[in-house]
């Protein structure tokens, strides 16, 4: 008999995942994880029954959160990532040779040690990367507390119900942009924009009471409910989210992606109406 794994995610829609087997099912100190194997995704890894990330459609998400503001920040050395715990953005971060240290503050030590066994074609050695600083901790408080500079934060987060929920409030952004450098860019995992357009709209509203430029950056990641899914990006240089297409291609670019080019970076922020327009 064919085993499905039912992620309930949105009040009203539901996905399913066919089951090849279970890698792992258990609990962290801070939430249930399962990572089971998907014929068609590979391996998927769950957190408190939402699905954080698979080995085959990673790519996209995992370039589309990372190399947009990187690009178009042009010349960043010290990057702060919060969440992220399967190491599938700190892979991409140290794909630039400009930067220096890359700071990520996972919550949850149990995800790292799950992604380092069971997900290691997603983190691909990132952990290990001399480059890497590893703090476990709640990332609201480390951007309270730090008297570090940044040139990029990337949130990639859960979603904002338990332990992420204090990664959507504008506090946490307030604290973010006193923790960038000037041109900094913030981006942050927000969802799947057909299901949650109000939310996360709503969430944008936040992140430009403390940023002078916001926008989202529009993708298309399959294992999220298979539909439109958007990043924030917030900013106080609007002129970086305004490069070209050939303007970014002038600039180094890791090799071998799969998702992100130039043209990629320029079309994300040409959005259908319907996505910016008010709720009916
Ligand atoms: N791609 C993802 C998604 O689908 O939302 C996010 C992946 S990553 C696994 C999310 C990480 O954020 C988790 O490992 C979780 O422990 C971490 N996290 C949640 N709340 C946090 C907080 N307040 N501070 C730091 N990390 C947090």
């Amino acid at each position: 008999m064919v085993e499905w794994y039912e992620e309930a995610y949105h009040p009203d829609w539901r996905q399913r995942f066919q089951v090849e087997g279970y890698v792992y099912r258990g609990r962290t100190q801070f939430q249930e994880a399962l990572v089971f194997e998907s014929p068609l995704f590979g391996r998927v890894l769950v957190l408190d029954g939402i699905v954080q990330t698979t080995e085959r459609d990673e790519f996209i998400y995992h370039e589309m959160i990372t190399h947009v503001a990187l690009m178009a920040h042009g010349a960043v050395r010290d990057v702060l990532i919060i969440g992220g715990g399967d190491g599938g953005t700190l892979e991409e971060v140290l794909k630039h040779r400009s930067v220096a240290r890359a700071t990520m503050v996972e919550l949850d030590p149990g995800v790292i040690e799950l992604a380092r066994a069971h997900l290691p074609g997603i983190n691909r050695g990132a952990f290990e990367d001399p480059r890497t600083e590893l703090i476990f901790g709640d990332g609201v408080k480390f951007v309270a507390d730090t008297a570090q500079q940044f040139d990029v934060i990337i949130v990639d987060s859960t979603d904002p119900f338990g332990p992420g929920e204090v990664l959507f409030t504008q506090a946490f952004y307030a604290d973010c942009r006193a923790t960038l450098r000037a041109g900094g860019i913030i981006v942050a995992q927000s969802g799947n924009v057909f299901a949650e357009r109000e939310r996360l709209q709503a969430c944008l509203a936040r992140l430009g009471k403390v940023f002078r430029d916001t926008s989202f950056i529009l993708t298309s990641v399959p294992a999220y409910l298979g539909g439109p899914f958007v990043f924030a990006w917030g900013s106080d240089d609007p002129a970086k989210r305004r490069l070209s297409p050939a303007q970014l291609a002038a600039r180094p670019l890791p090799e071998g992606l799969r998702c992100y080019t130039p043209a990629v970076h320029a079309a994300a922020f040409v959005h259908p109406p319907w996505l910016t327009a008010a709720p009916a």
